[in-house]
Formats: structure tokens, sequence, C-alpha cells
């Protein structure tokens, strides 16, 4: 029984994220997304309950794939789940040099904490959780990036912020 997981913000989850998912899936026999509570990352602009639902309402129904969130050292989570691999998903260069160095760190941290990447799909390359955002936040078009379950909630809570930006 291979277990991986796949840490992240999601941010929101976008079709990017979602391909890495059902890749992930056919590779291992079950993956964990792991909605990661990172210091770096402090602000992120969906709560961490609205981020978990909407993996939920995206990837949570698909056979062997679990939801889940934590805030410590993914070392420590992998090894409280007797994990065999962390799945990163790769889109350019850009990705790769601080994923390689996170890759590196884990390793050291914990020797079998291994991590294995994916390169995005094509149709993603471009495609980020922040991209989303600005796009939605002035009204731009996000279907082709997050599944319709999730998409009137992301506009609409963009478009309030973008409303809250101009009243300042
Ligand atoms: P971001 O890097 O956009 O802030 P996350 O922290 O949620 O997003 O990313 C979690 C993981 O998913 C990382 O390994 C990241 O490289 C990968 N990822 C994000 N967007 C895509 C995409 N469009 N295609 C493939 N992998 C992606």
């Amino acid at each position: 029984m291979k277990v991986a997981i796949y840490p992240g913000s999601f941010d929101p989850v976008t079709y990017g994220h979602i391909d890495i998912v059902k890749r992930g899936v056919a590779l291992f026999d079950r993956v964990i997304v792991l909605v990661s509570i990172n210091p770096a990352k402090p602000h992120c602009f969906f709560t961490l309950e609205q981020r978990l639902d909407f993996l939920a309402r995206t990837v949570g129904k698909l056979p062997n794939v679990e939801i889940d969130s934590y805030c410590g050292l993914l070392v420590d989570y992998f090894s409280e789940k007797k994990a065999d691999v962390i799945i990163k998903g790769l889109r350019a260069m850009s990705d790769f040099e601080a994923e390689f160095q996170q890759a590196l760190v884990n390793k050291d941290l914990f020797h079998k904490a291994e991590t294995v990447f994916l390169a995005a799909d094509v149709a993603s390359t471009f495609l980020s959780s922040s991209m989303v955002k600005q796009i939605a936040m002035f009204g731009g078009d996000i279907s082709a990036f997050v599944p319709p379950a999730i998409l009137h909630e992301i506009q609409a809570k963009l478009e309030e912020k973008r409303i809250k930006l101009t009243e300042n």
C-alpha cells in the first residue's frame, strides 16, 4: 500500500492541482491532499475551512483521495501517516528551484521522505492560484481554471474584496 502526500496551500484549488491529484491516485494507492499551514505563506486569501471545503467539493469524492490539514513539519506528518512519497507539481523552472531545495531539506530531516515531481499538464503550466484570484478580482472569466462546483463562490469572494479595495 503506497501512500502519497500532496501538500500545498490550495488557495484556491485549481484544475492544475486536480490534474496532479488524479495522476497521483493512478500511481499510488492513496493520496492525502494536505493543506499545509505554512508560516512562509501566512496571507492566504481563503480561510483554512474554505480551502478544505473547496477541496472536499472538487477532489473529495475521488476514490482513494483523502483531505487533511496540518500545522507543523511536513516530515512529521509524513512519518505519522507512514507515507511513502511526497508529490509536487512542477510548472516551470521557477517552481523547480524552491521545490528541489524543499525536497532536499525534507530528505535531510527524515531519510524516508522521498519527493516525486510530476510535470504539470501542458494545459495548466501557466495556471496558479494567484493568477485565478487576480483574474476573478477584476471580473474576468475563471471558468477554465476552477471547477463549476466552486466557481461562483470564488468569484463572489473576490468581487467582495474588489469592492472593499475600491471603497478605501
Ligand atoms: P502555488 O504554488 O500556486 O501557490 P500551492 O502551494 O497550492 O500553489 O501548490 C501546491 C503544489 O501544487 C505545488 O507542488 C505546486 O507546484 C503544484 N501546482 C500548483 N499549481 C499547479 C499547476 N497548475 N499544475 C501543476 N502543479 C501545480
